[in-house]
């Protein structure tokens, strides 16, 4: 895992740090120091990834290393997934959707913009590009999505949250889906912001913001990209692929201690289905170096039964492991570098 090279692409996995600045209220120096474009130090211990944001990193910047290639991956045939990875308060959200303002058309330029809105722009003009380069063989896209919301174990609809409880099916012919949860069609930037917005207001949201239960949910959104073109037997061919944008679960361990009945089993619930999906990425990344056959525990929790086509095979996928500077957030931030370097 050491010395990383370009040994990235093989695994399909890639692994990005991003550090957010201090914020006004935090003291003291930054404990992490990038020392080169994919490395960091902290406290005296040196780690390597694919590529290492600083805290004057662009949305700009992460959209050129995660996001344009996603979109080209999806284009490409592959299913692709970004994952944001990282203590609640390190910029998992800020760095997925952007702030909800900046979602508004008007605003659609602004500095501070997310990557997903960013993904489906440039979707929308590479489907363009494509679609005038191959017209001759009528090549066409329709693009679908769908935003739900993982809690405790539960599917929620984020698109029509009387929803809940949703249950996830397996079809020999579709692969994995949730039954009945809403999917609409998008053919421009103002459909994608629609939606984008009408779910982000939907997740769930406790009365405190320390204990806000957005942190405590994953929330995913998915877009479903058909092409269907005539081949040279004049027949039209499909095909499909996924994009998934994923906004983790805070990855502070939940505290057993002092919980009880719901919530303890809420705690154990999150705390499990992070360090699956960890398990999960490492043993991909190992089959993949080694090419030996191992079991994969994709039913283990439902958000990996869910993705289990996105990240297996041959699945592209980022994780964007946030992270803060602040000496108050050294445990959880060394934990969540420890993390993104066992993906790799
Ligand atoms: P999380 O979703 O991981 O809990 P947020 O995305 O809500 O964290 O970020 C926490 C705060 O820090 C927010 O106010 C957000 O706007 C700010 N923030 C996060 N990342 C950055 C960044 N790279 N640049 C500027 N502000 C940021
Ligand atoms: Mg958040």
């Amino acid at each position: 895992p050491e010395n990383g090279g370009c040994g990235s692409t093989d695994s399909g996995v890639k692994v990005i740090v991003r550090m957010r600045p201090l914020s006004n209220n935090e003291e003291g120096e930054t404990i992490v120091q990038k020392t080169s474009g994919d490395s960091l130090s902290m406290l005296g211990h040196q780690f390597t990834f694919d590529h290492v944001a600083d805290t004057k990193s662009t949305q700009i910047d992460i959209f050129q290393v995660v996001g344009a290639p996603l979109v080209e991956n999806c284009l490409a045939g592959f299913n692709s997934s970004i994952f944001a990875y990282g203590q609640t308060g390190s910029g998992k959200t800020y760095t997925i959707w952007g702030p909800t303002n900046t979602l508004l058309e008007e605003t659609s330029h602004s500095n501070d913009q997310g990557l997903t809105p960013r993904v489906f722009a440039r979707l929308f003009s590479r489907i363009n590009e494509e679609q005038n380069i191959h017209a001759d063989k009528q090549l066409m896209y329709q693009c679908r999505c769908s935003f739900l919301e993982i809690y405790n174990e539960q599917i929620t609809d984020l698109l029509n949250p009387s929803q809940k409880h949703l249950h996830l099916r397996e079809d020999t012919k579709t692969g994995v889906y949730v039954e009945n949860l809403t999917e609409e069609t998008i053919c421009s930037m103002k459909d994608v912001t629609q939606l984008l917005k009408k779910g982000l207001s939907n997740r769930k949201t406790g009365s405190t913001s320390l204990n806000a239960e957005s942190s405590r949910s994953h929330s995913v959104f998915t877009c479903v990209v058909e092409s269907s073109c005539k081949s040279v037997d004049g027949l039209r061919s499909f095909k499909t692929s996924r994009i998934n944008l994923v906004d983790l679960a805070g990855s502070e361990r939940q505290k057993l201690t002092g919980a009880a009945g719901e919530r303890l089993k809420e705690a154990g619930n999150i705390n499990r289905s992070l360090s699956q999906l960890g398990n999960l990425i490492n043993i991909l990344a190992e089959v993949s170096q080694t090419g030996k056959q191992r079991h994969i525990p994709y039913r283990d929790s439902k958000l990996t039964f869910l993705l289990q086509e996105s990240l297996g095979g041959n699945a592209k996928l980022a994780m964007i492991c946030a992270i803060s500077p602040a000496p108050s957030c050294k445990n959880e931030t060394f934990s969540t570098l420890r993390f993104a370097q066992r993906a790799k």
